[in-house]
């Protein structure tokens, strides 16, 4: 789950983080007139969840109070393109406004969790900022790196060691170890699998401030954030918050062949193998080991929410179910929904022959594969 930036600052407050002042959020429809903004500068920064949103006009400075409730006014509804949202755009439904910083410095700080060490690993720069991509390829000298030990958490010296990197002045190079510290216990409790402190700025008053955030937590570790749990998941869409009520594994695509299959690993098989057929899966969804008819009548349902879908492949295997027991599901199920595009169904497994025969005798129109690639072939052709 990736929150954004003003919940993200909120963490970043519990763990003493050093943000700008925080004067308002305006959302989508709400009038901009109702939080009270001094008469000087401040900031005005899209809530959307992509990085590089100064770039893409998503970070605006006003100089004054007139001129920021007009560039609010402007930004809300707005359509947001960011290297980071690969095509498509971003509607912004919430600004954040904030005191505008005196930025002296940028520098880069982030956290993330490193397979190859089996650990959180810190990587920063002393060149933050709205270039720090461009640096990674073309100057990846200049990115540190350096891995925590997640029981005994980011020792002094490795702080230490960190701000000389960095070259952080001595007057504020005890508060950088503290924030730095701060992070990384805060990467911990979160169970973040990032955070992204970029900028982290020193001012021109000689002040540490965390002038942008990112976090994205493991979704597996939410059960253990209850006040997370609370919050909208913004990037799901409301197909998959549906599927998520009800206890089905599905996350949408661009594709238009609704796939239905059991268990993570073969949901994932099949999308591949939609593709090396030629096609598009229009979704990932995983009906779990023990799928019923109630289970399957509700993925039939989730799948046909998405008006893309053209053709629906099943494709299952009987293992703790058996195939007959499974056939008798789709049967029921597609009679219920009245299904209206082709039904390609791949059944193997304990039972098959009686699965096969049942899907045969109901009468109902449904193309049978015996192998996976076969399916995906038939599945793309009856398009
Ligand atoms: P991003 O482009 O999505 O990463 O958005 P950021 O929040 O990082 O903002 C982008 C850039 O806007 C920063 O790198 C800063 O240079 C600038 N910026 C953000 N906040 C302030 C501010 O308070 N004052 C000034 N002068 N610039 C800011
Ligand atoms: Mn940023």
């Amino acid at each position: 789950m990736k929150l954004l930036e003003h919940e993200g600052k909120e963490i970043f407050e519990k763990y003493n983080i050093p943000i700008s002042k925080r004067l308002g959020i305006v959302k989508m429809g709400e009038d901009a007139k109702f939080i009270k903004l001094p008469e000087g500068k401040c900031i005005i920064k899209a809530q959307v969840l992509a990085g590089g949103r100064g770039k893409a006009g998503g970070v605006k400075l006003a100089k004054t109070k007139d001129e920021a409730y007009e560039i609010i006014e402007n930004m809300l509804g707005m359509e947001i393109a960011t290297h980071q949202t690969h095509g498509k755009t971003l509607t912004v439904k919430e600004v954040l406004v904030e005191e505008a910083a005196n930025i002296a410095r940028e520098i880069y700080v982030s956290i993330v969790m490193d397979r190859k060490e089996a650990a959180p690993m810190i990587v920063a720069s002393a060149e933050g900022g709205t270039s720090i991509e461009e640096l990674a390829k073309t100057k990846p000298e200049l990115i540190i790196k350096m891995p925590v030990d997640i029981n005994i958490g980011l020792q002094n010296f490795q702080a230490r060691e960190l701000a000389f990197a960095l070259d952080i002045p001595a007057k504020i190079f005890r508060d950088f170890t503290i924030l730095v510290k701060n992070l990384a216990e805060l990467f911990k409790d979160y169970d973040a699998s990032l955070v992204e402190i970029n900028p982290l700025i020193i001012t021109a008053e000689e002040k540490l401030i965390a002038l942008d955030s990112k976090i994205v937590i493991d979704d597996n570790a939410l059960f253990r954030h209850k006040d997370l749990q609370a919050k909208e998941d913004h990037e799901s869409s409301e197909i998959e918050k549906e599927a998520k009520k009800i206890g089905i594994n599905y996350i949408g695509l661009d594709g238009n062949i609704g796939c239905m299959v059991n268990g993570a690993g073969l949901a994932m098989a099949t999308l591949d193998t939609v593709k090396l057929a030629g096609g598009n899966a229009a979704n990932f969804l995983d009906v779990g080991g023990g799928a019923n008819v109630e289970q399957i009548t509700k993925a039939f349902q989730i799948i046909l929410k998405d008006e893309k879908v053209k053709a629906v492949l099943v494709n299952i295997f009987g293992g703790i179910m058996k195939c007959d027991d499974i056939a008798n599901g789709i049967v029921q199920a597609t009679k219920k929904i009245k299904l209206d595009v082709p039904l390609i169904v791949r059944l193997e497994g304990t039972r098959v022959k009686e699965g096969k025969q049942i899907l045969l005798d109901s009468g109902i129109k449904i193309e049978q594969a015996d192998s996976l690639w076969e399916a995906a072939q038939k599945a793309v052709q009856s398009i």
